[in-house]
């Protein structure tokens, strides 16, 4: 199991982060680092969206940002109802972002910025609504 503060200097700002993007839209976003990542990060990260159920949201617009963070292999995957409005184009752009802050060993900033650029997308697409405040998906950063 990896240590979460051995990998992100702050991880309590990782939640902040994602409690503050969580604010503005109906819309989940979880972290799930661990250490290694035989298969291709995306497989891997589509079987870590399955454990947490992640499909549990009522809109169906969870978005997983997962680390495999010794082989330094990530994937972001989004629910069906988010994947189906950004399109491909959005995920790769995070990715090639996420890789170029990890390359310089910006793990906390790296991430952060991934979270708010996702806030950003769900913000447009799923507004908060005022019926549907539950936070669906705990913000905790999930270790395996
Ligand atoms: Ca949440």
């Amino acid at each position: 199991m990896p240590d979460c503060k051995a990998f992100f200097n702050t991880p309590e700002e990782i939640v902040l982060a994602i409690r503050h993007a969580e604010e503005q839209t109906s819309g989940e976003i979880r972290v799930h680092i661990e250490n290694h990542c035989t298969w291709d990060a995306l497989d891997r990260a589509k079987e870590v969206f399955e454990e947490l159920k992640m499909h549990n949201t009522r809109l169906r617009n969870g978005v997983l940002i997962y680390i495999a963070t010794k082989d330094h292999k990530m994937a972001i995957l989004g629910d069906e109802a988010m994947d189906k409005l950004v399109g491909d184009n959005f995920w790769n752009e995070e990715i090639h972002q996420l890789r170029s802050f990890f390359s310089q060993r910006k793990f906390d900033e790296g991430v952060i910025k991934t979270i708010e650029d996702i806030g950003t997308k769900l913000k447009r697409f799923f507004p908060a609504d005022a019926d549907f405040t539950d936070n669906e998906l705990t913000n905790e950063i999930s270790i395996g």
